[in-house]
Protein backbone atom coordinates (compact mmCIF):
# COMPACT_ATOMS: atom_id res chain seq x y z
CA UNK A 1 0.00 0.00 0.00
CA UNK A 2 2.94 2.03 0.29
CA UNK A 3 5.47 3.08 -1.73
CA UNK A 4 9.31 3.07 -0.45
CA UNK A 5 10.48 6.86 0.13
CA UNK A 6 14.07 6.47 -0.44
CA UNK A 7 16.25 9.82 0.47
CA UNK A 8 20.07 10.33 0.46
CA UNK A 9 21.78 11.36 3.94
CA UNK A 10 22.20 14.30 3.06
CA UNK A 11 17.90 14.95 1.75
CA UNK A 12 16.92 12.95 5.24
CA UNK A 13 19.61 15.80 7.42
CA UNK A 14 18.11 18.69 5.37
CA UNK A 15 14.47 17.33 6.28
CA UNK A 16 14.81 16.24 9.60
CA UNK A 17 15.59 18.57 12.71
CA UNK A 18 19.15 16.78 14.57
CA UNK A 19 16.96 15.46 17.46
CA UNK A 20 14.59 13.64 14.43
CA UNK A 21 17.75 12.49 12.27
CA UNK A 22 20.31 11.54 15.26
CA UNK A 23 17.08 8.71 16.32
CA UNK A 24 15.36 7.87 12.68
CA UNK A 25 18.51 7.78 10.28
CA UNK A 26 21.30 7.04 13.15
CA UNK A 27 19.66 4.63 15.15
CA UNK A 28 19.90 6.84 18.12
CA UNK A 29 17.95 6.14 20.99
CA UNK A 30 15.62 9.69 23.24
CA UNK A 31 16.23 9.62 26.88
CA UNK A 32 13.55 7.68 28.87
CA UNK A 33 11.09 9.90 30.12
CA UNK A 34 11.98 12.73 28.02
CA UNK A 35 9.92 12.44 24.93
CA UNK A 36 6.61 14.45 24.06
CA UNK A 37 4.70 10.70 23.70
CA UNK A 38 5.22 8.59 26.42
CA UNK A 39 2.77 10.21 29.22
CA UNK A 40 0.16 11.31 26.12
CA UNK A 41 -3.21 9.76 26.37
CA UNK A 42 -5.27 11.28 23.76
CA UNK A 43 -7.15 9.15 20.85
CA UNK A 44 -5.92 8.59 17.61
CA UNK A 45 -2.82 7.52 15.38
CA UNK A 46 0.89 8.16 15.16
CA UNK A 47 2.41 8.23 12.19
CA UNK A 48 5.91 8.36 10.96
CA UNK A 49 7.92 11.26 11.91
CA UNK A 50 9.77 11.11 8.42
CA UNK A 51 7.45 10.38 6.01
CA UNK A 52 4.03 10.07 7.16
CA UNK A 53 2.75 6.69 7.30
CA UNK A 54 0.52 5.86 10.04
CA UNK A 55 2.28 3.84 12.02
CA UNK A 56 0.33 2.84 15.41
CA UNK A 57 -2.97 3.38 16.66
CA UNK A 58 -3.65 4.90 20.05
CA UNK A 59 -6.38 2.22 21.03
CA UNK A 60 -3.31 -0.09 21.04
CA UNK A 61 -0.86 1.99 23.71
CA UNK A 62 -0.20 1.06 27.02
CA UNK A 63 1.33 2.21 30.20
CA UNK A 64 5.13 0.05 30.33
CA UNK A 65 6.39 2.44 32.64
CA UNK A 66 9.93 2.09 30.66
CA UNK A 67 9.82 6.60 29.67
CA UNK A 68 8.83 5.27 26.33
CA UNK A 69 5.62 5.15 24.39
CA UNK A 70 5.07 1.52 24.38
CA UNK A 71 2.27 -0.13 21.50
CA UNK A 72 1.00 -3.99 22.02
CA UNK A 73 1.06 -3.89 18.19
CA UNK A 74 1.60 -1.99 14.67
CA UNK A 75 -1.57 -0.45 13.05
CA UNK A 76 -0.43 -2.58 10.06
CA UNK A 77 1.70 -5.83 9.87
CA UNK A 78 2.87 -4.56 7.21
CA UNK A 79 3.18 -0.46 8.26
CA UNK A 80 6.52 -1.78 10.14
CA UNK A 81 9.46 -3.73 9.29
CA UNK A 82 11.74 -5.53 11.97
CA UNK A 83 14.91 -7.05 12.13
CA UNK A 84 17.90 -8.26 14.36
CA UNK A 85 19.99 -5.93 16.20
CA UNK A 86 23.08 -7.00 17.68
CA UNK A 87 24.54 -3.71 18.97
CA UNK A 88 25.40 -3.16 22.46
CA UNK A 89 26.25 -6.91 22.96
CA UNK A 90 22.38 -7.23 22.94
CA UNK A 91 20.40 -8.94 20.47
CA UNK A 92 17.33 -6.85 20.03
CA UNK A 93 14.88 -6.59 17.95
CA UNK A 94 14.27 -3.27 15.78
CA UNK A 95 11.49 -1.82 14.47
CA UNK A 96 11.33 0.62 11.23
CA UNK A 97 8.97 2.22 9.45
CA UNK A 98 8.25 0.06 6.03
CA UNK A 99 8.09 2.77 3.95
CA UNK A 100 11.18 5.30 4.69
CA UNK A 101 13.11 2.98 6.72
CA UNK A 102 13.13 5.25 9.59
CA UNK A 103 14.28 3.59 13.08
CA UNK A 104 11.57 3.62 15.25
CA UNK A 105 12.49 1.61 18.00
CA UNK A 106 12.57 -2.23 19.46
CA UNK A 107 10.11 -4.90 20.19
CA UNK A 108 9.85 -7.09 22.80
CA UNK A 109 7.87 -9.88 23.59
CA UNK A 110 7.68 -8.87 27.39
CA UNK A 111 4.11 -6.99 26.50
CA UNK A 112 0.67 -7.49 27.36
CA UNK A 113 -1.82 -9.35 25.54
CA UNK A 114 -3.30 -10.35 23.07
CA UNK A 115 -0.06 -9.87 21.60
CA UNK A 116 2.62 -10.02 24.56
CA UNK A 117 4.67 -8.02 22.32
CA UNK A 118 6.05 -4.34 23.62
CA UNK A 119 6.76 -2.07 20.95
CA UNK A 120 9.28 0.54 22.47
CA UNK A 121 9.54 3.32 20.76
CA UNK A 122 11.02 6.61 20.41
CA UNK A 123 8.64 9.62 20.59
CA UNK A 124 10.70 11.51 18.11
CA UNK A 125 10.27 9.15 15.70
CA UNK A 126 6.29 9.63 15.61
CA UNK A 127 3.39 12.19 15.28
CA UNK A 128 0.51 11.97 16.69
CA UNK A 129 -2.77 13.03 14.49
CA UNK A 130 -6.60 12.87 16.37
CA UNK A 131 -8.63 10.66 15.52
CA UNK A 132 -10.81 12.82 13.45
CA UNK A 133 -7.90 14.37 11.82
CA UNK A 134 -6.39 14.03 8.71
CA UNK A 135 -2.81 13.01 8.85
CA UNK A 136 0.16 15.34 7.04
CA UNK A 137 2.11 13.63 4.23
CA UNK A 138 5.61 14.87 4.85
CA UNK A 139 6.96 13.09 1.75
CA UNK A 140 7.85 15.52 -0.64
FE1 LIG B 1 8.54 6.56 7.59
Amino acid sequence: MSDKIVKTDAEWKASLTPEQYHVLRKKGTERAFSGAYYDHHEDGIYTCAACGQPLFDAQTKYESGTGWPSFYAPIHAAAVSESKDFSFLMVRTEVTCSRCGGHLGHVFDDGPQPTGLRYCLNSISLNFVGRNETPADESR
